[in-house]
């Protein structure tokens, strides 16, 4: 819709100017930068940081009311950088100029309501989320898209030139950090490094087809992330891990996407999510606490954050009930279907635990949970949810099993409705659901195939058919006559198909 065309009261506001005072926030000794260097830790206490913006309550003061029409409308409008995450944009970037925003189809993806039968044998009502209809194919562009148009933003002002943009990466941060920066060639390269192994080979042809710089190093994603590290604070490079603030920034966009999904109604909602470096839950939350704080929705949904037992450090943590007595220790981890959530020492583990307690307190009783799931569980409620017209990964199944967990536990009521998170597509991981319908998982990821969950093609090449077709070798006249019958014959025969009556 033109501009216009739109209420009169609501023009204004309608397509955003820079305004507010972001600095990076020390989660450890409170102490404030500015923005306009990269910064990933406190340079006084090592801590991570978060992103505040310093003039929050502008936005305070205009009414709930008033912004759940803004981003109403503003959804109507045809302009390419308020389309994304910056639809949100005086929550999630307000100081980056429109013109700096870097758009590639990012954000606005899709709530699907599981079907009767699906719902039925859960026992909950609930939606998956469908963040693998990213450009990357994960959720992890939403966090990009902030990172970047950053980066672009400091381009434009003349404070850096030439950026390399390293990560490391379980597979999904390279492929969506490699996107993005190839976009904004040639003022942004990219090298990504990822352990040996242990991404998918689609997750390794997406960087590749984007022409980053691609390192494989052995260990796993705990070990990449030192050697990124070491890297950032020894090198000229743009850190786009999520450690990067800019990152858990833009990827608070979910929790504004799922308020408007539901019309800001947040009342009996829950949110799964899978846990791995932290990033995404520490933005979801950050998000919701947002959109509380300014009267944009009334109810903090709860939160169910879920980890496989073969990487579950954030689970055990909470597994302590006392506060006071909570240590948090990383752990060793073990080979996962989950894999991008295959971390044993999340980055984000200060800022969950910082967040966690301020959302429950805000809530005034605990709405963020913890569950631990199996691998077995896992691959089975990826594998169920797609046999109901889902398209959900590994980590889908996850949150999945993770929702079923929650039931037992007795956490989610028969009146609350749940929505799950699929961080990513479900092609990228299908090597796993490959290993589960052959049966040949190693041993390590504790999972076997339950027969009713399988599936395989079958090869249908009738045995007294003399001719076959081939590429440039097509049959003609008798022959495709014989072969289509015969072929049609055997998977009628397979299918048990009636023949039409007087045929
Ligand atoms: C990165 C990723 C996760 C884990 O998210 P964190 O922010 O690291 O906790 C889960 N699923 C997929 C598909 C991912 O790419
Ligand atoms: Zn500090």
């Amino acid at each position: 819709m033109k501009l216009q065309d739109f209420p009169k009261d609501i023009q204004p506001h309608l397509i955003p100017r820079p305004s507010g005072r972001l600095i990076y926030r020390c989660l450890g000794c409170n102490r404030e930068y500015g923005i306009e260097k990269l910064l990933y830790t406190c340079p006084a206490c090592g801590q991570v940081l978060l992103l505040e913006d310093l003039e929050f309550d502008r936005l305070k003061a205009v009414p709930g009311a008033t912004w759940r029409r803004i981003f109403d409308f503003r959804r109507m409008l045809n302009i390419p950088s308020v389309k994304g995450v910056y639809l949100f944009h005086e929550f999630v970037g307000p100081v980056i100029p429109l013109n700096a925003v870097v758009y590639l189809g990012e954000g606005h993806t899709p709530v699907i309501e599981a079907n009767d039968r699906l719902q039925e044998q859960v026992g909950f009502r609930f939606y998956f989320k469908n963040e693998g209809q990213n450009p990357s194919a994960s959720f992890k562009d939403r966090g990009m898209a902030s990172a970047l148009s950053y980066i672009r933003y400091l381009i434009q002002q003349g404070h850096v030139s030439d950026v390399l943009a390293v990560c490391a990466s379980t597979g999904d941060t390279s492929a969506s950090a490699a996107l993005y920066a190839a976009y904004l060639q040639p003022d942004v390269k990219s090298s990504v490094l990822l352990p040996h192994k242990k991404v998918t080979p689609q997750q390794l042809a997406q960087p590749l087809g984007s022409g980053a710089v691609v390192f494989e190093i052995p260990g796993v994603f705990d070990d990449c992330m030192k050697v990124v590290e070491s890297l950032s604070e020894n090198y000229n490079v743009a850190l786009l891990n999520s450690k990067n603030a800019w990152r858990i920034l833009g990827q608070e966009s979910y929790s504004y996407e799922i308020a408007q999904w539901f019309d800001y109604d947040l009342e009996d909602k829950v949110i799964v999510v899978p846990i791995g470096n932290a990033g995404n839950i520490t933005a979801i939350i950050n998000g919701f606490l947002k959109f509380y704080d300014t009267g944009i929705i009334e109810t903090l949904p709860k939160i169910i954050g879920v980890q496989s037992g073969h990487a579950d450090p954030v689970y055990r943590y909470y597994l302590e009930p006392d506060e006071a007595k909570r240590r948090f220790s990383p752990v060793h981890v073990k080979p996962s279907v989950a894999q991008a959530a295959m971390i044993g020492n999340p980055v984000s583990m200060p800022r969950v635990i910082h967040l966690v307690r301020t959302y429950n307190e805000k809530a005034r009783m605990q709405k963020v949970f913890v569950v631990q799931v199996t691998e077995q569980e896992i691959m089975d409620w990826q594998l169920i949810a797609n046999r109901n017209g889902h398209v959900a990964c590994t980590h889908g199944g996850e949150c999945l099993a993770g929702l079923v967990r929650a039931g037992q536990n007795g956490w989610i009521q028969k009146q609350e409705s749940v929505v799950l998170d699929s961080t990513a597509h479900a092609l990228k991981f299908s090597g796993f659901q490959d290993m589960y319908f052959e049966d040949r998982f190693p041993k390590e990821y504790e999972v076997t195939s339950r027969p009713e969950l399988v599936n395989s093609p079958r090869l249908v090449c009738p045995a007294d058919l003399k001719q076959i077709p081939e590429p440039g070798r097509p049959l003609s006249g008798e022959a495709l006559e014989r072969y289509v019958q015969r072929v049609a014959a055997e998977i009628a025969g397979i299918l048990g198909l009636k023949r039409k009556s007087g045929g």
